[in-house]
């Protein structure tokens, strides 16, 4: 598989923190030490509260801005929901959607994922689907069948065009904010088993220019040897996008 087929995508998941004012400052900060970096794509996703402020603090930068959720329906009554065109509407470019918080606390399912997705798809927003395993299904072997149903379900009604705008990040639930990383084989196995699924449904072309991603407590220190795996294309960041320093290490391994 050639990488120089599909673009590195560096994400930051910023979760519940910052407000505006720490966004602006944050972006800020970080704009001149990222500044030239244009070996990968620079995201942040950010609370909803923070787009407009990360979009205006980003303008003239290679710092691109995402959200961390997105609703599948146009409008309606959907209390404490925000559509896709309201996020493009501020300018939001990208959009997570599957997020294992959300599938853990909230009722996501591989169902809603796909509806969210392909909503997000049909607004024009670039769409980082996430898909992992727990530590009970490692465990029980069936990591490659869980992830592997996760990507077909997520990926259901996407055409092969579309899917030029669908990033697919491998995040072991076991590993996200625990502090403990796949190993770079482990990570490399399960996003070969990614990219062989979207192989199967859309063919070898499309396989090698999707970008495929791995997040789970992937920081400064282990960025490089990850990022240096066949099939890895970038890196989905919670805690270490939180920090500049960090987050800038980790851009710079992915050049
Ligand atoms: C995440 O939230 O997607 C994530 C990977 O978090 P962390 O890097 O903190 O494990």
């Amino acid at each position: 598989m050639d990488k120089s087929k599909r673009t590195a995508v560096i994400a930051g998941n910023w979760k519940m923190n910052m407000t505006p004012a720490q966004t602006e400052a944050f972006i800020k900060e970080l704009a001149p030490m990222v500044a030239g970096l244009d070996g990968c794509s620079i995201v942040l996703c950010v609370p909803f509260v923070d787009i407009a402020t990360a979009v205006k603090a980003a303008e003239g930068t290679n710092i691109h801005v995402g959200a961390e959720n997105v609703h599948f329906a146009e409008k309606g009554a959907y209390t404490g929901e925000v559509s896709a065109e309201m996020l493009t509407s501020v300018g939001t470019e990208y959009v997570i959607v599957g997020h294992s918080e959300r599938r853990q606390y909230f009722g996501e399912t591989d169902v809603t994922v796909n509806q969210r997705l392909t909503a997000a798809l049909k607004a024009g927003l670039k769409v980082i689907v996430c898909v992992g395993e727990t530590l009970t299904e490692r465990e029980q072997g069936v990591t490659l069948e869980t992830v592997s149903r996760q990507t077909k379900v997520a990926l259901m009604g996407v055409t092969a065009d579309e899917m030029k705008n669908v990033i697919i990040a491998y995040e072991p639930v076991w590993a996200i904010g625990t502090g403990r990383t796949a190993t770079a084989e482990q990570a490399e196995e399960v996003c070969a088993d990614i990219r062989g699924v979207v192989c199967s449904l859309y063919g070898k072309e499309v396989a090698e220019a999707t970008t495929v991603q791995y997040g789970g407590s992937m920081n400064a220190k282990n960025a490089e040897e990850l990022l240096s795996m066949k099939n890895i294309d970038g890196g989905l960041i919670g805690g270490a996008s939180l920090k500049t320093a960090d987050f800038t290490v980790i851009v710079k391994a992915a050049q």
